[in-house]
């Protein structure tokens, strides 16, 4: 196990002295360095079945890297990333069971809110087309947006493209949703409207997720915990109120805002 922090033992399956079910997620000392930058220094971070994790940081701290090597768009330079206890290294994002949503949608601007969901379902899971639409529609559905099925992005405000971006990710019902600042360039009291709808969402399907911003506020709403990165290390893991009110390091005092 790594080490103690805000009482959990990071790296471990074990938290407040109970072992908690299942370690779905489990980082162990990753480290990333792009020629002689250290992106990721030895983080270990263990992401528990069902949990929501935002992972909060400034620009730079290596979030984004994280996640990417999570969802196996980059590996780490050392260090283990594990699945209910099996390592990831040199496994394609296809065969990982998780989704990403990216900060810039990246929806098929050519293609309707139904035609994106669907093809992500046909062509990223090999649903055949008519269960493609099926789950395409419920999805909407669940989302609250079966109106936009047959719109296209540019017929559409930055809420609902974002809506269709993070549907999409939950269309494929993987086990694991990672989610890279999905509501930055959406103005303030959409972002606090949409945070209480993908928390929903994400407790009703029984997602496991990871949840990157650069917002404090935003992280203290989404996380279940919130694990805060600086400078390419894990400073502090644990629940809003322990890093609000029981800082560990002076970068996360600074940081989160709360007297050390
Ligand atoms: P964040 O998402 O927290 O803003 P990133 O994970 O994107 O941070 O980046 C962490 C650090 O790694 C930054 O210094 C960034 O410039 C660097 N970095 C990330 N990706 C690359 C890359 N592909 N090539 C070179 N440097 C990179
Ligand atoms: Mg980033």
């Amino acid at each position: 196990a790594g080490a103690v922090v805000a009482g959990a033992v990071v790296g471990g399956a074990v938290l407040g002295g109970a072992v908690v079910g299942g370690v779905p997620i489990e980082f162990d000392r990753v480290s990333r360095s792009f020629g002689a930058v250290a992106a990721l220094r030895e983080v270990s971070l263990s992401v528990r079945a069902g949990e929501i994790v935002a992972l909060l940081g400034p620009s730079g701290s290596g979030k984004s890297t994280l996640l990417r090597i999570c969802a196996g768009l980059d590996e780490p330079s050392s260090g283990d990333l594990r699945f209910d206890g099996t390592s990831q290294l040199g496994v394609p994002p296809h065969r990982r069971d998780v989704s990403m949503v990216f900060q810039h949608f990246a929806l098929y601007p050519h293609k309707t809110a139904l035609d994106n969901l669907t093809l992500a379902l046909r062509h990223g899971r090999g649903l055949p087309k008519a269960a493609a639409v099926a789950r395409a529609r419920e999805t909407l559905d669940l989302l609250g947006i079966s109106e936009l099925a047959d719109r296209r992005p540019a017929a559409m405000s930055g809420g609902q493209r974002q809506r269709v971006a993070i549907g999409r990710a939950l269309a494929t019902r993987s086990r694991v949703i990672l989610l890279d600042e999905p509501m930055s360039g959406l103005d303030a009291q959409l972002r606090v409207d949409l945070r209480v709808e993908i928390v929903d969402l994400l407790r009703g399907l029984g997602t496991t997720a990871l949840f990157v911003t650069h917002d404090q506020a935003e992280a203290m709403a989404i996380g279940d915990r919130v694990a805060v990165l600086g400078d390419g290390r894990l400073q502090q893991i644990g629940t809003p109120d322990e890093v609000y009110d029981t800082p560990v390091t002076r970068f996360v005092a600074g940081f989160v805002g709360s007297p050390p």
